[in-house]
């Protein structure tokens, strides 16, 4: 009889946990401890061998618990379990999404070096590739989702810096538009590009879909982000990121993480493992709603556009190919624009009751923004126009509240717009 695999919604509230070794707690405690107790001498010598890479781990050795900088029951734990959802090997905890991101471009990249990333990005993750890297000799190269492989190959030869690519950063779908990039087509470029000795990893941030909708690993990516503030979370009450990829390459992401010191600590951890057990409940309510919520505002006479994944259609060329390659959901985030500009934006944010006016996404409850002055108004206006960040962009992220509740709120809203 072949061994019966359980899917990782089966398996987020035990994997990786034993009971026995915390008196037969179901759940697994807070390890709000600093250091770690070595029974003996040699243990703690045999454990940074390991911890610092000098040998490899034996194949029945357990990672012995040193500090909580290196690791902790609580991380571990968590990203063993993240593990699960994108078929990853291993997978790194951070405080937050940008110092998982900081640390796996700073990670792969040196002095010289050029990032290819698609536009548009995080504000947050833009500002990082833009303005701080730039000051460590590590210069960028954008592209727009309307590039395909052969604008892409030409504006790289035109650069004059083709040869120096060695990380290609991607987002999709993209914060704010669900703009989505294709990310074979990357691997693609990158393996043009790559020689034996200087290899162009992909990494991609995924939090946009979470790791339930669509897992870049199998599409080509060697790293895939998260901002696990948002739907890993869930419940808008912590901030924390992740990367997960091969051992191979987490091994040098963990190593970078434990000397800046960007671990989250051992109560994230736990709030992040307390979240996992519901994330693809959650995800599926949050599509449902936003279903809903997108079939309103399409209709809806004071809305002029529209831009949900589940709007996409054979006529939409490239971008429908690329989402039905890539997801298996519509999502549940949606952008729109109000007829008008900022004053009818404002006034339609202003006028909501049960929707809350806040950044941030992938809660059980449900937020609206603006990202022209919000999230993205750090982005470069003439990019900003580009990729339809307009003053009559709204945002919503769908949380799990009885759709017609939303409806009822995004209508009265519209109302008195
Ligand atoms: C929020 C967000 C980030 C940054 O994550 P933090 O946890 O806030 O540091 C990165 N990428 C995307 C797509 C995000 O939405």
């Amino acid at each position: 009889m072949s061994e019966h695999i359980f899917s990782p919604e089966s398996q987020m509230m035990s994997f990786g946990y034993k009971p026995e070794l915390s008196e037969g707690a179901i759940k697994c405690p807070i390890f709000q401890t600093s250091t770690f107790c070595f029974k003996k001498a040699e243990d703690g010598k045999a454990f940074f061998e390991v911890a610092y890479g000098k040998r490899e781990k034996n194949a029945d050795e357990e990672l012995g618990l040193i500090y909580s900088r290196l690791n902790n029951p609580n991380l571990q734990i968590t990203e063993n379990r993240l593990c699960l959802w994108d078929g990853a090997e291993d997978a790194a905890i951070f405080e937050s999404g940008m110092g998982a991101i900081s640390s796996m471009l700073m990670e792969f990249t040196k002095p010289g070096d050029v990032v290819l990333y698609s536009m548009p990005v995080y504000g947050g993750t833009d500002h990082f590739i833009t303005k701080v890297l730039p000051k460590f000799g590590i210069n960028c190269i954008g592209v727009t989702p309307f590039e395909d492989k052969a604008m892409v190959m030409e504006k790289l030869e035109k650069s004059g810096l083709k040869d120096k690519i060695s990380f290609i950063y991607l987002e999709t779908p993209a914060n704010p538009t669900n703009a989505l990039v294709d990310i074979g087509m990357f691997r693609e470029i990158a393996n043009e590009l790559q020689t034996e000795d200087a290899p162009v990893y992909i990494g991609v941030d995924n939090t946009y879909m979470g790791p339930v909708w669509q897992h870049p690993l199998q599409l080509g990516a060697d790293m895939v982000i998260y901002s696990a503030t948002k739907y890993i979370g869930g419940h808008s009450d912590l901030v924390a990121g992740a990367c997960l990829g091969s051992a191979e390459l987490m091994k040098r992401v963990k190593g970078f993480r434990t000397f800046m010191g960007n671990m989250a600590g051992p109560h994230t951890g736990w709030l992040l493992m307390r979240s996992l057990e519901t994330l693809k409940i959650r995800m599926e309510k949050q599509a449902q709603n936003a279903e809903v919520v997108a079939e309103f505002l399409n209709t809806h006479p004071k809305v002029e556009k529209v831009y949900y994944l589940g709007n996409l259609k054979p006529e939409d060329g490239r971008q429908y190919e690329i989402f039905k390659k890539q997801c298996t959901s519509n999502g549940a985030m949606i952008a729109f624009d109000v007829k008008g500009g900022e004053k009818e934006a404002f006034r339609f944010l202003n006028s909501m009751k049960l929707i809350k006016l806040a950044v941030s996404l992938g809660s059980t409850e449900s937020l609206a923004e603006h990202p022209d002055t919000m999230t993205h108004s750090d982005v470069d206006e003439h990019l900003r126009k580009e990729v339809s960040i307009t003053e009559k962009l709204i945002r919503i992220s769908v949380g799990v509240e009885d759709a017609k509740d939303l409806i009822w709120d995004i209508g009265q809203a519209l109302d008195k717009v």
